[in-house]
């Protein structure tokens, strides 16, 4: 680009530094877009989060540069069943290395690698291609010149340890700041439509040998109304994310207390605590949210600042990474003159389309087929169960209802003026 045909604009500003703030600063600045992350804390998450990125993700990681580390040193999710509380005998399931290892050249299998080491890998991946990302650098605060002003700033208000609170600008601010946005919270106040469940889960990081064992599938959901819980494999030697339901309004303390009990009634084999290692155990809340807009001037919103839903089915970061490759293309398409600012406006439009009507409706399904109240008869109730019997022979449907769940993604380029 020379002088006569200057770069639209000169720096994008990320708030947060979790998967999807580190996503989109590993592809801005492997496109040398000057990116900047500033994260609050002093060092990477290390809660027991997400795990699985399901196939509508796996495009994000090809174009990261990041797909051969990852299989490389993860799993790839390849068997997926819901099971009998009782007899733990199979309800209905698939297995996608059948339809999906090998889609167009790509391996489209959901791809499991724990949340820190894989946003540790990306961190490296950002510094290696000169993206800057600060730790210990809190945003208290976040502005722009007035709306659509040509030639505008935007900016954020930055506390880092024992100093006075600084103003930083950029081009753009987007918000990666995960459920408690202050930037979603700059613009919208506490307004974060949608609801809480009144259910509360536990998720646990802990070494039990399932398919050595019992022989089960790499993830199994088991259908109850109170003792549903998912054990899906996480590593390679037997560390399992085995993730419960609850009583609701108890102490973090008094789940602790009740873990060995509730492991000791739920999982195959009914073990005692020396019968299996806990790594991580930690409590969470369950949301369905979405944001107003996922734009407002130069301030954008993307993954879990712009919208949430329950774990079950692992379409939380694997939404808001497909949120992080549109926003991505939307920003190519001004930094290479091929888009106006308007195609932000598409972003926020669409993205909220595609959360409206695949994953709200589909993460909430998924709540509702584990927690089922009479798991004997949700087979006949439920339509994807019985088509996913019907994939058991039928190849072509397996492959349709798998791929079904790319209809998340959307083509911003589509929208390029020059493609
Ligand atoms: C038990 C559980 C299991 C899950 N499993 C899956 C799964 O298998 N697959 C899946 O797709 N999803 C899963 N999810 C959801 C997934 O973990 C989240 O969607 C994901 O972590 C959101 O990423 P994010 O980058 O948007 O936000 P976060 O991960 O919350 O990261 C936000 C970052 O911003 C920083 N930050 C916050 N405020 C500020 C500030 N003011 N200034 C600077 N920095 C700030 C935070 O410190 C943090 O580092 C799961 C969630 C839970 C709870």
């Amino acid at each position: 680009m020379t002088d006569d045909n200057p770069r639209p604009f000169k720096k994008v500003l990320i708030v947060g530094a979790g998967p999807s703030g580190l996503l989109l600063a590993l592809l801005l600045a492997k496109h040398s877009i000057p990116v900047k992350v500033l994260e609050s804390a002093s060092q990477l998450d290390q809660q027991p989060r997400a795990a699985h990125y399901g196939t509508p993700a796996i495009p994000e990681f090809i174009r990261a540069g990041i797909i051969d580390q990852l299989r490389a040193n993860g799993l790839i999710l390849s068997t997926m069943c819901w099971r009998d509380p009782d007899s733990h005998e199979i309800i209905a399931g698939f297995d996608a290395s059948k339809v999906l290892s090998d889609v167009d050249g790509q391996d489209l299998r959901t791809h499991c690698y724990v949340l820190q080491d894989l946003d540790e890998l990306m961190l490296k991946e950002v510094k290696k291609y000169g993206g800057e990302v600060e730790f210990d650098a809190e945003v208290v605060g976040v502005g722009q010149d007035e709306d659509g002003e040509v030639g505008g700033r935007a900016w954020v208000e930055v506390k880092r340890k024992g100093g006075e609170v600084e103003r930083e600008e950029a081009d753009y601010v987007v918000g990666c700041d995960g459920a408690n946005s202050i930037v979603r919270r700059s613009l919208f106040g506490d307004q974060f439509p949608g609801f809480t469940w009144d259910a509360q889960i536990i998720a646990t990081n802990t070494f039990y040998d399932f398919e050595g064992k019992f022989g089960w599938h790499d993830a199994n959901f088991i259908v109850h109304p109170e003792n549903f819980f998912m054990a899906a494999r996480i590593t390679k030697d037997n560390m399992y994310r085995i993730t419960y339901g609850e009583t609701p309004g108890l102490t973090r303390e008094e789940y602790i207390a009740r873990q060995p009990m509730k492991f000791q009634q739920m999982l195959p084999g009914h073990p005692k605590p020396d019968e299996y290692k806990i790594v991580n155990i930690s409590p969470y809340k369950m949301h369905q949210r979405c944001a107003p807009k996922f734009r407002v001037g130069r301030i954008l919103l993307a993954a879990d600042a712009a919208h949430l839903c329950n774990p079950w089915g692992g379409l939380g970061i694997t939404g808001g990474f497909v949120d992080v490759g549109g926003l991505f293309d939307c920003l190519v398409g001004i930094w290479e003159n091929k888009a106006g600012e308007d195609i932000l406006e598409l972003y926020s439009e669409k993205r909220i389309e595609k959360w409206q009507t695949v994953i709200n409706p589909i993460s909430q399904e998924n709540f509702r087929r584990v927690s089922d109240k009479d798991p004997r008869t949700r087979f006949e109730r439920d339509e994807f169960m019985q088509l996913l019997k019907k994939g058991e022979t039928d190849d072509v449907l397996l492959k349709d209802l798998l791929l079904g769940f790319m209809e998340v993604r959307y083509d911003f380029t589509q929208h390029y003026k020059v493609r």
